[in-house]
């Protein structure tokens, strides 16, 4: 076939022209006596992205799934109790580790396409009078139901209750794209990977770490090696690090911080929020709705569309990328078959969503849902072209 491939999958994402060029450099000594005057500020601009000024920000070779294991490896002991909630494949999938770890997690088990259980959480916190519990799990974005849930609340409710446990959030597909501040909400380490808002090849694990958390370090803690903060914070101290760090991909960190940051923290957000408008006007418009079962659950960064009864998501998915070169993102786990997901964050604008809407229109007559033709990609238009679509962020 002939043309661009559509990627419309969350993570990875689409790679801007900036962040390739800046790539496109002959390796480096990465001792060098100058490399500090690249490194220093490229941290201390990550820190902008996470919101916070009294951490510190890991950057690890490595993936979202290594940040998650330096968040409990760092801070933990063995037989050490967690909380946290499964509601999707990744929050799913944090649970797991912990549990190989030897953590003993009060996994509270949700329906797919909710979010953290707020007064679970509360109630289980409260009961803990002994503070039990050292660590709270927060999934962010839950990548597989496009599912967002709110950090902040979890930061009230520990306040409220006087309880120390850390705060780990899992903010893979949620740090760079939508609103999310480290600092303000008490969040103890959140995990974000290259791939998603960073817009950037997989292979980084890039780790944002509060004070509190650097600092409770547990005697006969979980033992650590290749994501010890305290190995990376003394060499990242003078701009180095305690192993060969991924130079190039740091090149384009540089490149992808820079556009954010260009572009400004709150407009990036409100991109996500109008163009994700725009997918949900569409979904609406083709009689569908969406696995997260309530508005103040949408997702900015993915929505994952449940089919009709009788119809296999699979087979939308297998016609857009074979018939129409547009991957879609698939269900996962126990969704798989029922959902189909649209990403749309990082280096996204309009007119590629509506080239994601367009290929799932297609693809989804020709597997035989009826709908009117355009009528989703009509819908998006009809939203982006409204005057100030984009105010309702600021509302
Ligand atoms: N958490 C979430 C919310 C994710 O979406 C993903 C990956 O998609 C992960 C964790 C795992 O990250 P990685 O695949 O980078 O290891």
């Amino acid at each position: 076939m002939s043309g661009f491939k559509g990627l419309a999958v969350p993570g990875p994402t689409n790679m801007p022209f900036e962040v390739r060029r800046a790539m496109d450099v002959a390796l480096e000594d990465h001792r060098a006596p100058d490399f500090p005057e690249f490194t220093l500020p490229l941290l201390a601009d990550l820190k902008t992205v996470f919101r916070t000024e009294t951490g510190h920000v890991f950057v690890f070779p490595g993936s979202g799934t290594g940040g998650w294991e330096s968040a409990i490896a760092n801070t933990l002991r063995p037989g050490d109790r967690v909380l946290a909630s499964i509601f999707g494949q990744f929050s799913h999938l944090w649970v797991d580790m912990c549990r190989r770890f030897g953590l003993k997690v009060d996994a509270i088990d949700c329906d797919w396409g909710t979010g953290v259980p707020l007064d679970l959480y509360e109630a289980h916190l409260a009961a803990d009078r002994g503070h039990e519990i050292k660590a709270v799990l927060v999934t962010h974005n839950e990548t597989a139901t496009g599912v967002t849930s709110d950090v902040r609340a979890v930061r009230e409710i520990l306040d409220q209750l006087g309880h120390p446990a850390l705060l780990f959030v899992d903010g893979v597909s949620s740090i760079g794209s939508i609103e999310f501040r480290q600092e303000e909400w008490g969040v103890d380490v959140a995990v974000a990977g290259s791939q998603k808002g960073f817009m950037l090849p997989t292979g980084l694990a890039i780790v944002g770490v509060s004070a509190k958390a650097l600092a409770s370090r547990p005697a006969n803690g979980l033992p650590t090696c290749f994501f010890d903060y305290q190995d990376m914070l003394k060499f990242n101290a003078d701009g180095y690090f305690p192993y060969t760090p991924a130079a190039t991909l740091l090149r384009g960190l540089r490149a992808s911080l820079d556009m954010l940051l260009d572009e400004g923290l709150d407009a990036v957000h409100a991109r996500h929020f109008r163009l994700a408008e725009a997918v949900r006007r569409a979904v609406g418009a083709w009689g569908l709705r969406l696995c997260a079962q309530d508005p103040r659950w949408y997702s900015d960064t993915v929505s994952a569309i449940v089919v009709p009864e009788g119809v296999d998501a699979n087979d939308i998915i297998k016609s857009a990328y074979e018939k129409f070169d547009l991957s879609l993102g698939g269900g996962l786990s126990k969704v798989a078959g029922k959902v189909f997901r649209i990403g749309h964050l990082g280096y996204l604008n309009e007119i590629m969503v509506l080239q994601a809407l367009g290929g799932a229109e297609l693809a989804m007559r020709d597997v035989g849902l009826s709908f009117e033709p355009g009528s989703g990609v009509g819908a998006a238009i009809s939203y982006l072209s409204e005057p100030g679509a984009d105010a309702a962020l600021a509302a």
